[in-house]
């Protein structure tokens, strides 16, 4: 039996800002435990919470990104369970009125472009980490509670473990490129929860269950492959899918059951009294609307139209900030964005997936790349020797003046005539049949020559005069 796979996301993401979400707490990744607390985030009695504003306007900014409604009131309710990681046994929320309703955010897919709806986006605060002893025991380190935190939940829209991947992915470049988060999984600043079901073509939505602990994006992706196959295993032979929170477990490759769905009644949410309701006026959505930098595809269109790039060239420079904003510094200093984009897109993109971490990091800077590449257009130095300096430049040095480096790295092209006729004059002697070949219009002798000369000057011969020379001596 053919089954399609349903799939809905649950994204949560640790936002940028200087201080938590209710108190003046520092928001600081990797601290000493427990030291970046007060009696707000350790829910101490009595202690009153105050609301982070910087925390609603990138909530806010993040649900234009992906062309939310802004809700005019937002409302906090308290989510209860007990954890050991959460201080007072609730966690604030928002379950009624979040900040952000509705909304898309449009991938391509293999028949093309799809928008995958976004439910709503709510605000809330994070909770502790427990540390599993090695001694024995569990630790708590409260510095990550009240992090303020905004839950992305996507309608039922995926459908396979590629696009949802491909929806990561987008997602992910979209917060960093506006800012409000730096979305990194392996320190828990991105993390999402994955509910699968499965239906066959005609019929309404089948029972979904919930998978937690997905640690990177290939863990998502191995995790709902896993869990379509268990389903489709059970439904092939008669059972039923039980509702119900799954672990995955990385390195067995499998996920294991957790305990039954909890509905919304079971976290007995109610309303925060200690925070009023906040009211977001138009005024202020528009004073956020503006802070919103060029969105991928508007950045893309700009590529097209002002520097006559390919759609397929600007879409790629534009999918991840950090790119794009070096190609715009590149653009500044050098006015040839052809080039510099064919090298982007090349040799700068090769690089950087030989070297994949989470954050792309560019060794090198706009000044000195553009250097080298003027350099290679002013026909310093040709091809391979660009080559060679970027290796040099990316991997060794990337502070020293590349016009310093060719003559370090001895690369400068070599176009004096003489010296090059010599050399060739010299291969011709030794090569008499090859000669006879290129008198005779064989063109891959032509190519035997420019090869041998480039080998006894170490690749820096001007490939174009020795294609004359050729030409004049044979
Ligand atoms: P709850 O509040 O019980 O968690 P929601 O309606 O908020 O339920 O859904 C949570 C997530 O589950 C959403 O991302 C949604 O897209 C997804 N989801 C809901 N129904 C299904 C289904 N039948 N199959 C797969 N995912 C589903
Ligand atoms: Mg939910
Ligand atoms: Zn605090």
């Amino acid at each position: 039996m053919i089954y399609l796979a349903v799939i809905g996301l649950e994204v949560h993401t640790e936002l940028k800002t200087n201080t938590k979400i209710f108190c003046s707490c520092k928001n600081e990744f990797n601290l000493e435990p427990n030291i970046n607390c007060c009696p707000v985030c350790v829910g101490m009695p009595g202690a009153l919470p105050a609301l982070n504003k910087k925390a609603v306007e990138y909530a806010i900014k993040a649900g234009l990104a992906l062309n939310c409604e802004i809700n005019t009131l937002t409302r906090w309710e308290r989510k209860n369970y007990f954890y050991p990681d959460l201080p007072k046994a609730y966690q604030v929320s928002q379950a009624e009125a979040p900040v952000c309703l509705g909304g898309y955010m449009e991938i391509e897919t293999q028949n093309g472009p799809k928008k995958i709806r976004i439910n709503h986006i709510h605000l809330e605060e994070d909770a502790g980490k427990l540390i599993h002893s090695e001694y024995g025991g569990s630790l708590v380190d409260y510095n990550r509670g009240g992090v303020p935190l905004i839950e992305i939940v996507t309608e039922p829209d995926l459908s396979s473990a590629d696009e949802t991947l491909v929806f990561l992915e987008n997602l992910r470049a979209l917060l960093k490129y506006i800012g409000v988060s730096d979305c990194r999984m392996e320190q828990g600043s991105l993390r999402c929860d994955v509910n699968v079901s499965l239906r066959k073509e005609g019929e309404p939505l089948g029972i979904r269950t919930e998978m937690k602990n997905l640690a990177s994006f290939k863990a998502v992706h191995r995790a709902i492959t896993y869990e379509i196959n268990r389903q489709t295993e059970i439904l092939n032979s008669g059972g039923e899918i039980i509702q119900e929170t799954r672990r995955w477990d990385d390195q067995k490759g499998r996920s294991y059951s957790m305990r039954a769905k909890e509905d919304a009644q079971d976290y007995r949410y109610f309303p925060e009294t200690d925070l009023p309701p906040v009211k977001i006026s138009s005024e202020f959505v528009r004073q956020v609307k503006e802070t919103l930098p060029l969105l991928p595809k508007e950045r893309a269109q700009k590529y097209v139209e002002e520097y006559n790039l390919p759609q397929y060239d600007a879409q790629i420079l534009t999918s991840e900030i950090t790119i794009a904003d070096f190609f715009d510094e590149c653009v500044a200093l050098f006015d040839n964005p052809k080039m510099i984009s064919n090298w982007i897109m090349t040799d700068v993109m090769r690089k950087i997936k030989e070297h994949q971490t989470e954050d792309i990091v560019l060794p090198i800077n706009a000044k000195n790349f553009t250097k080298m590449l003027k350099l290679h257009q002013d026909n310093v130095i040709n091809q391979p020797a660009a080559k060679t300096l970027f290796e040099h430049m990316w991997h060794q040095d990337s502070k020293t003046d590349p016009e310093q480096l060719i003559q370090k790295l001895n690369l400068v092209q070599i176009s004096d005539e003489g010296e090059l006729e010599n050399i060739l004059k010299e291969i011709i002697q030794n090569n008499p049949a090859a000669a006879d070949d290129v008198r005779g219009g064989n063109k891959k002798a032509i190519a035997f020559f420019v090869g041998q000369v480039m080998k006894a000057t170490k690749g820096k011969a001007n490939p174009k005069t020795v294609n004359e020379l050729i030409q004049k001596l044979l």
